[in-house]
Parts: structure tokens; C-alpha cells; sequence
């Protein structure tokens, strides 16, 4: 099942294997008919399948009533419990990105206020206790009281909240950042679309690339863990992958992960798609490998334990003294492992994401700075890259680089599988769970499913 671009009406939807290429193909009997690719060439669609056990996402859903994807809640027809939770705590932004997911923009509607929060954060501990959280909007750091809102999480019970932002304001006020970090963030999801201003010029309307490498130095120096996010677009930043990878693992430890998110047409975008305006995740992990001359292998990347396998990709890399990486996870076994359940791969994903994306230790720092600081005891790496046991797990330690891309779906890639499999869910207003691509769907004409 899918939507209707055009009118956002429930119509079959069937794929379509034809030559190595999947297409989601459908009719409206109204509008006609769509075929968009969702996934081309190797690894093959059927190799990168999963089975998976159902898991129960929440003990009180309600019962269908117009159907899915209308009765978002989550309703009973979901499969998967919520791994990461996104709380908007804003609509209004300081920028005006040409390409925006949420349509923001300065003068946005008012912010929801703390005790409209406090009734999120609580219902999504009942609903869903445990799961990560990211604060997101809009952008978030236009809130003054944005350290309030964190320590309310903490207070709420939640392990991990990472903040998704575009750091033009964590670039320039350290002491905002120093009371983010001192109310107990973990994460910093930097919007990071590539190395060069252009780039940012065409994806968000201004140069920003000396804005984004200073928040990476301010978060490094409080210890918070930053993830690269670019959102990727062909023809403007789909050559930029290998430099953002390098640019990544030059900057670790403080970068903790490079997060590709190729483009979907929902919220604010400049034309409604073309086949070439699409790029798919084995197109993207072929890419990764070609533009880092093989570093990154095609072989290494994993299908999700937890979503859907059509929605991403994940795998880790050690970062060696050189700068050289070396694959951490063993062929296909990804992040997760190979669990039976949704449920096991959820508690995975949830446990493994927080601890991978959050600054390194502080110990586990000094272990390293100490070792720089006394060459006789490190052990120097030989020409072909030895390392003794101490030096690997130091490294490991210290200096692990998560490389993951996700797939959102918009309304001509719209399969309702998927969407049930989801786990990144937006806590909403009205206390509801709903899957982040559900809430964001729009229609041709700009017409929302949830988001107000
Ligand atoms: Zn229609």
C-alpha cells in the first residue's frame, strides 16, 4: 500500500524488480499513474532483505479506524517499538534552506511551552521508556531555556539526547553550549552537507562551512559527540561524500559518526522530483566506496537490526594513527547482529547508538593523550599497520567512526511496510507516536498528513 502524490489517497502499490532496479509503482485512479525507483543496483534489493519477528510497540494503541497511515498513534498495525524519539521544540529557524523537511523558517508559529514538554517527555517514557531522544524543530538553539528542556529529559529518564541543529548558534556562544552540556546532552546531530560553501550556498541558501567546523572545536572541547548529517542531493553535493568522510575521521574522536540522508521530497523542496533527482542507498554505498578509494567497501555496509531493511545502512570503523580506517564489524553483520525479534533489535540499536554517538569518555581520553604524550610506550605502527592489543583497544575506544545512511520515504516512495517497521518517531502534540516520515509526508501541492 501506498499514497497518492497528487491527492495523499491509500492505493495499492506493488514493487517492481526490473533489471537490478526496484520501482514502487502504483495508480490513483484520479491522478494516474507513479513509478519512482527506490532502490538501484547491487547489492541486489532481495540479498539486503531481513526477516523479522514482530515486536508490540505500546500496550494501549488504539484500534484502526480510517486505516494506515491515518491513524498514527502509534496504532496496533505497527510492528516496531520507538528507538529514537524526536521532540520539535521549535518551528522557527534562522535559516531559510531552499531544502527543509519541516518548511521553517523565522517567523515560525510560538514554541510549545516547558510544561507542554513536560507532558511530552512523560508520555513518551510511558509509551516508550528507554528510547533515545533527539530535540529537533525548526531549529532548536533559538530556545534561550533550551538547557531547561534538556535537564527535563534527563529528569524524565532518558539515557541519550542528542540535539539536531544546523550549529550556527553553537558556533558562536560557548556559554550556551557549556550549559547544554552541563544539563546533561550527549549528542550533537550537526547538519553537515559537505566541505565546500557551495554547497551550503545552493542546499541552504549561504555559505556555512566555517560555522560548522567551529561548533565541531566547540564541541570537542566539552567532550560532546558530534555526527555529521548531509542531506544528499545529486548533482550538488553527491561528489562530496569521500571529503565529508575524510573531513570525519580527521576530526574524531569528536565526530563520532558521518550520517548520509539522501534527499526526500516532503516539506519544502525547489521541484517536484525526477528519476535523476533521486538517489538510493546501494547507489549511495557505491558511491562511498568509489570516492574513498575503496576505504569505506560496499561489502562492509549492513542492513538495519531494528527498521526496516530498505530504510539504511550502518557500519563502524576503527581510525588508526595514520588516519587509515579498518572495518570493526565483521562482513553483513551490522550494528545490531542478526537478531530474531524487533524487539532484541530495538534494544540494540537504542543501547549501541546512544553509547557510539556520544562523546568519548573523558578516561578514555586521557588514556590516549597520555600515551601521545610518552611515544616510547606507544607502540608504533608498522608498515603494514600492526597494531599490539593496548594500541587496538585504545583506538577502539577512542577513536570509532559510525558511517550510516537512512532512506526517508516521501509521498512517491510512500510503502507502508516500511513505514510500520519504523522506529524514528515524532512525539507530537497531542501525545502521540507518529513515524518521522508519516509526520513529514507531504503531497505535490504541499498538503501535510500530521505536522500542523
Ligand atoms: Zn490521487
Amino acid at each position: 500500500m501506498s499514497l497518492c502524490p497528487v491527492c495523499l489517497a491509500r492505493i495499492d502499490a506493488v514493487r517492481r524488480e526490473i533489471d537490478g532496479v526496484v520501482w514502487l509503482q502504483k495508480h490513483c485512479p484520479e491522478h494516474g499513474d507513479f513509478s519512482t525507483p527506490v532502490w538501484r543496483g547491487r547489492p541486489s534489493w532481495g540479498e539486503w532483505q531481513r526477516p523479522k519477528q514482530p515486536a508490540t510497540p505500546v500496550a494501549d494503541r488504539p484500534l484502526p479506524d480510517k486505516g494506515c497511515p491515518f491513524d498514527c498513534g502509534l496504532c496496533r498495525n505497527h510492528r516496531q517499538r520507538s528507538c529514537t524519539v524526536i521532540i520539535d521544540v521549535t518551528q522557527r529557524c534562522n535559516l531559510v534552506c531552499p531544502v527543509c523537511f519541516a518548511r521553517s523558517n523565522p517567523a515560525g508559529p510560538d514554541d510549545p511551552g516547558l510544561e507542554e514538554l513536560e507532558r511530552r517527555f512523560a508520555s513518551v517514557a510511558r509509551m516508550s521508556p528507554g528510547s533515545n531522544i533527539q530535540l529537533s524543530g525548526g531549529e532548536p538553539t533559538l530556545r534561550d531555556d533550551l538547557p531547561h528542556i534538556v535537564a527535563m529529559g534527563r529528569r524524565a529518564g532518558f539515557g541519550f539526547i542528542q540535539l539536531n541543529t544546523n550549529g550556527i548558534r553553537l558556533a558562536r556562544d560557548e556559554v550556551f553550549l557549556k550549559r547544554l552540556a552541563d544539563a546533561g546532552l550527549d549528542s550533537v546531530f550537526l547538519q553537515f552537507d559537505g566541505t565546500r560553501d557551495a554547497i551550503y550556498r545552493q542546499l541552504r541558501g549561504r555559505a556555512l562551512l566555517d560555522e560548522k567546523l567551529a561548533t565541531i572545536d566547540a564541541c570537542a572541547a566539552l567532550n560532546l559527540g558530534v555526527v555529521l548529517v548531509a542531506t544528499v542531493v545529486p548533482g550538488i553535493n553527491d561528489g562530496d561524500l569521500g571529503a565529508i568522510l575524510k573531513l570525519g575521521v580527521e576530526k574524531t574522536p569528536a565526530v563520532r559518526g558521518v550520517h548520509f540522508q539522501p534527499i526526500s521530497y516532503f516539506g519544502r523542496f525547489p521541484e517536484p522530483p525526477e528519476l535523476k533527482d533521486r538517489i538510493t542507498l546501494p547507489e549511495l554505498m557505491r558511491a562511498i566506496e568509489i570516492q574513498t578509494d575503496g576505504a569505506f567497501p560496499v561489502k562492509q555496509f549492513s542492513p538495519p537490526g531494528c527498521e526496516n531493511a530498505m530504510c539504511s545502512f550502518s557500519s563502524k570503523f576503527m581510525v588508526q594513527p595514520d588516519l587509515s580506517v579498518r572495518p570493526l564489524l565483521p562482513v553483513w553483520q551490522g550494528c545490531c547482529g542478526t537478531p530474531e525479534t524487533f524487539e532484541e533489535g530495538a534494544r540494540r540499536s537504542i543501547s549501541q547508538t546512544a553509547r557510539q554517538w556520544s562523546g568519548v569518555p573523558r578516561d578514555h581520553l586521557a588514556m590516549e593523550s597520555e600515551a601521545d604524550s610518552v611515544p616510547a610506550v606507544a607502540t608504533p605502527v608498522g608498515k603494514d599497520n600492526v597494531m599490539d592489543l593496548d594500541q587496538f583497544l585504545r583506538q577502539v575506544r577512542t577513536r570509532t567512526l559510525a558511517v550510516s545512511a537512512m532512506a526517508f520515504q516521501d509521498a512517491w516512495t510512500l510503502d507502508l511496510e516500511r513505514v510500520q517497521e519504523c522506529c524514528i518517531h515524532v512525539a507530537d502534540e497531542k501525545g502521540r507516536l507518529i513515524p518521522f516520515c508519516l509526520y513529514n509526508l507531504t503531497s505535490i501541492s504541499g498538503k501535510g498528513l500530521y505536522r500542523p
